[in-house]
């Protein structure tokens, strides 16, 4: 059988998860992504969507072998962690990677920091799975597997971000958030990660209009999206971390507008899954 990797959003919405009916139809979790390269699990983010991410993987049997990769610790992006039903699994493995940390915090510190009184009630030695952390130099490529290669990339976010480009079975998925732009001067990193990419997943939280009043709250437009994935030359456009107060009708609008502008773009949904 050919290799199959698969894409399964669980939370799309950046900054602060946002349930209610305005919201329904595209999902109000804060961002984690699933990928499944055929039996290894690859998670991206561990925000409120992670909750019913690890349910289901516990349901299935799931994730024995798991590596969940940070883009970076802002809250939106690590508030799920403590909710995430395998890492209480004491027969799974689970390695946690960031790359904006060095040199001066690490992951395990801020997840420990997350976990600790008076946020949380008890500390990340609750887990027992049996859990690492590992930081790494952003540009640096992992090797999770033989068959996973995880190419990687610093991003325009405050405090940083990491950007990946999780390759398999000749396949390749970019994850581009969170991330602004400079208008007229293309992310080279960006572009790198995106070039030929099966599925870009992009940081599309604000319309250009928007984006003029925040350049630096760390966060790009679909216009910049469907810009990069045509120089990179990648195939679908996936616009992500949705404004937490975008409805779904607007949502409705903006892919209505980017598809077409770029055909097959479309913006991520909660309990959506493509597959390569
Ligand atoms: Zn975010
Ligand atoms: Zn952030």
């Amino acid at each position: 059988m050919s290799p199959q990797i698969s894409v399964t959003f669980w939370g799309v919405r950046g900054s602060i998860a946002s349930p209610g009916p305005s919201t329904q139809r595209y999902g109000g979790n804060t961002p984690c992504i699933e990928i499944q390269c055929d039996d290894h699990t690859v998670v991206i983010d561990a925000g409120t969507g992670i909750r019913p991410l690890g349910v289901k993987l516990a349901q299935q049997g799931k994730g024995k072998n798991l590596d969940l990769l940070f883009t970076h610790t802002h809250m939106d992006h690590l508030v799920g962690l403590p909710f995430f039903a395998p890492a209480y699994n004491p027969q799974n493995t689970i390695r946690f990677w960031a790359g904006h940390l060095l040199p001066e915090r690490s992951l395990e510190g801020a997840c420990r920091h997350l976990m600790s009184d008076p946020l949380f009630p008890v500390p990340p030695d609750v887990f027992q799975a049996k859990v690492s952390f590992i930081d790494f130099d952003e540009n640096s490529t992992i090797s999770l597997t033989p068959e996973i290669t995880v190419k990687t990339a610093p991003l325009d976010h405050p405090g940083r971000a990491t950007g990946y480009r999780i390759e398999y079975g000749g396949k390749s998925i970019a994850v581009v958030t969170d991330t602004a732009h400079v208008p007229d001067a293309p992310n080279n990193n960006a572009l790198k990660l995106m070039h030929d990419a099966d599925i870009v997943i992009y940081d599309a939280m604000f319309t250009e209009e928007e984006f003029k009043d925040r350049p630096d709250w760390g966060h790009s437009t679909w216009e910049e999206g469907i810009k990069l994935a045509n120089m990179a030359s990648a195939k679908q456009l996936v616009l992500f971390h949705h404004d937490p107060s975008r409805t779904d009708e607007e949502m409705d609008k903006i892919v209505s507008e980017a598809s077409k502008r770029r055909p097959g773009t479309i913006a991520a949904r909660e309990g959506e899954t493509l597959t390569l």
